[in-house]
């Protein structure tokens, strides 16, 4: 040392004052460094630690130095291949981690194991190695790339495994597709991906799907939601529906679709118009009326029964109740007592009804209806109707008929108690008279045998007028008598009539007659009007006193003729106005005047078959005035 020069010294103490600085610089900077800096020696002592290994690990810098570093810090799962690794490299020169960046783990203090990137390299120093590593913890990294992950593969798992097929499309090529979407077109990823996605469409929904694809690539409105077809690889269609969304995909507008298979839909959808349509016209051509009503009011209702039936206008009776169909109010409520309490109880009702149309001609109905739910009828009822007029008019007809049969057998009863009662009397008379002339024969005065002849006549022809009026009421219950209208002068049938019944009851003088209204020739059947006023006429007279006079008038209306019959003789009792007009029934006051109780139902029956009616009123003690009308128009 002595020899050194003090030039030599000088250049020394600069050196080692540079050395120094340089060492302290060091030392600075690694303690002011972000990562751990940590040194050990080749037995892994720790020989430096500085302060972020320090703030990373918990231990201070004089606790670390001196200690094995595997036994401070590394995972007991790492130390053996640190060893190892260590040992390789001071024997052959094997680099393992040194000179790279390496993720691990690490423990601090607490014995928290966390994730930290690692580089090491060696030092060479005069007496051997030394090893000095960068630790960075990047255990917060870890979480958020954890985390990235597991969503990533959450969004993964989930768009994977939609039953919705899942398509990004972008220049006209698939650039992403679920396994979904791949079975829908029965194609491999790589065969998706290859193959222009329009080409997969239906050619009959290429032009609408690729005009959609376009404009919203261009960010236009496009339905949010539409139905194509699309054609698998092994030739089958397919309906899909889509839904699609522009997005960003890789940097380059793109669109994300949605695909559901809607085919069994379509078809379902289709079937369904379709039986919808074939109901429908079953509906509108089926001869029985039907209408659906709900909340009390028609809500649907065929043609058949709005149209032919009701003589509606189309659509006229929606929205009103089924009144419209009733003849009127009382009818109607009379139908909702009879039909709620049987839909409410059992779910149906049906009957017979007489209805009518929009014209107010009836019609016979049979109708049935059915509750959809009983116990709640606002939610509907169907009905049915189906016109029975003609069923109805036989059934009438039929009625009419049995009622006419029982008529005439009951007018035959009533002629036998009559022939054995009002028969018997005229017969005994005829037979008494008969035995005097007999017995006493030419012994008997002239004058006594003329009256003897006489009664006997009398007798005779009151059988015959009793046989003539049973056989015309015969006649005209079984329908035999017939109307045969014929010009004539209505004025001069009556005259004539009343001048007979004058002369059969001897009462000469007494039927006052007087015409008014439009007379001259008019279309009338002269034998029904002549037993008309035969029967009427006669009635005054005999149920009057012999001088009481009796009027009858005539007079034309129109195409009508009015004729009034009045007397002011014993009247008729009012216990006996509802049955005057029966076969047979005389009233109690009759007395000992002769009658067989047949006249007026004479009357009645050629005034209908004239087209007209007979009324009477009557006041006992004062009189009765019978009024018959006939239909006779002017003869042309
Ligand atoms: P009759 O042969 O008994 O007159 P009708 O059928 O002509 O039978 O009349 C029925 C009954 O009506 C009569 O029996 C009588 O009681 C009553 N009658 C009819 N016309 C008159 C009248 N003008 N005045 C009083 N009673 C009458």
């Amino acid at each position: 040392m002595a020899a050194m020069t003090a030039a030599a010294t000088q250049a020394l103490d600069a050196a080692r004052r540079a050395l120094e600085d340089m060492s302290r610089r060091a030392r600075l900077m690694i303690d002011t460094a972000n990562d751990a800096v940590v040194t050990i020696d080749p037995h892994s002592i720790i020989i430096d630690w500085n302060r972020t290994a320090e703030r990373m690990f918990g231990w201070r810098r004089d606790e670390a130095v001196g200690q094995v570093l595997t036994d401070l810090i590394v995972p007991p799962q790492h130390r053996a291949s640190h060893h190892r690794g260590l040992e390789r490299y001071l024997s052959d020169r094997t680099p393992g981690i040194l000179n790279r960046r390496v993720e691990t783990t690490a423990l601090d203090r607490a014995g928290r194991e966390f994730a930290i990137e690692l580089s090491v390299w060696p030092v060479e120093t005069g007496s051997g190695f030394t090893f000095s590593a960068f630790i960075r913890d990047i255990s917060e990294r870890r979480r958020a790339e954890d985390a990235l992950r597991a969503s990533e593969e959450k969004y993964r798992l989930v768009v994977e495994n939609a039953y919705e097929g899942i398509v990004v499309s972008q220049d006209g090529m698939l650039k992403y597709a679920n396994p979904r979407a791949l079975a829908l077109t029965r194609r491999t990823l790589a065969e998706a991906m290859s193959t222009p996605f329009i080409d997969m469409v239906h050619p009959d929904d290429r032009a609408r799907v690729y005009g959609n694809y376009l404009r919203r690539l261009r960010g236009e409105a496009v339905e949010p939601f539409y139905k194509f077809r699309v054609v698998d690889t092994a030739g089958e269609t397919k309906w899909l529906q889509i839904s699609a969304v522009g997005i960003e995909w890789e940097g380059r507008p793109a669109t994300l679709n949605f695909l559901t298979d809607v085919t069994d839909q379509v078809a379902l959808e289709a079937s369904v118009a379709q039986t919808l349509a074939l109901r429908e016209a079953i509906l509108e051509t089926t001869a029985v009326g039907i209408m659906f009503i709900q909340g009390g009011h028609i809500k649907w209702i065929n043609d058949t029964l709005e149209q032919v039936m009701l003589g509606f206008e189309d659509g006229e009776t929606i929205g009103h109740t089924g009144e419209v169909a009733f003849t009127d109010h009382a009818d109607w409520s009379r139908f909702l007592q009879e039909c709620i309490p049987a839909l409410e109880r059992t779910g149906t009702y049906s009957s017979d009804w007489r209805v009518k149309r929009k014209d107010g001609s009836p019609w016979w109905c049979h109708m049935s209806a059915k509750a959809l739910k009983p116990s709640e009828l606002g939610a509907g009822t169907i009905w049915f109707f189906i016109d029975i007029s003609a069923r109805k008019r036989a059934e009438e007809e039929v009625h009419r008929a049995l009622g006419r049969e029982r008529e005439l057998s009951e007018l035959k009863t009533r002629f036998v108690s009559l022939t054995s009662h009002e028969f018997r009397t005229p017969l005994a008379t005829i037979l008494s008279s008969i035995e005097l002339i007999d017995d006493f024969g030419a012994n008997l005065p002239d004058a006594e045998r003329a009256e003897l002849i006489r009664i006997i006549k009398n007798a005779i022809t009151r059988m015959t007028g009793m046989i003539d009026q049973v056989m015309l009421i015969g006649r005209a219950e079984s329908d035999k008598l017939e109307f045969r209208p014929q010009p004539a002068d209505a004025c001069e049938i009556a005259q004539s009539v009343a001048r007979e019944a004058e002369q059969a009851l001897g009462r000469r003088g007494t039927v006052r007659f007087a015409s008014r209204g439009d007379g001259g020739l008019r279309l009338v059947d002269a034998k029904l009007l002549s037993h008309v006023l035969g029967n009427l006429l006669s009635n005054a007279l005999k149920y009057s006193p012999a001088e009481a006079p009796v009027d009858l008038d005539i007079e034309g209306a129109g195409p009508s003729i009015v004729m009034r019959v009045v007397d002011r003789g014993i009247g008729i009792p009012p216990e006996d106005h509802a049955r005057l007009f029966e076969s047979f029934h005389r009233a109690r006051n009759v007395g000992n005047v002769e009658g067989t109780g047949l006249g007026l139902t004479i009357v009645k029956q050629c005034a209908e078959l004239h087209g007209g009616s007979v009324t009477f009123e009557s006041t006992p003690g004062k009189g009765s005035a019978f009024t018959v009308t006939v239909h006779a128009p002017p003869a042309p």
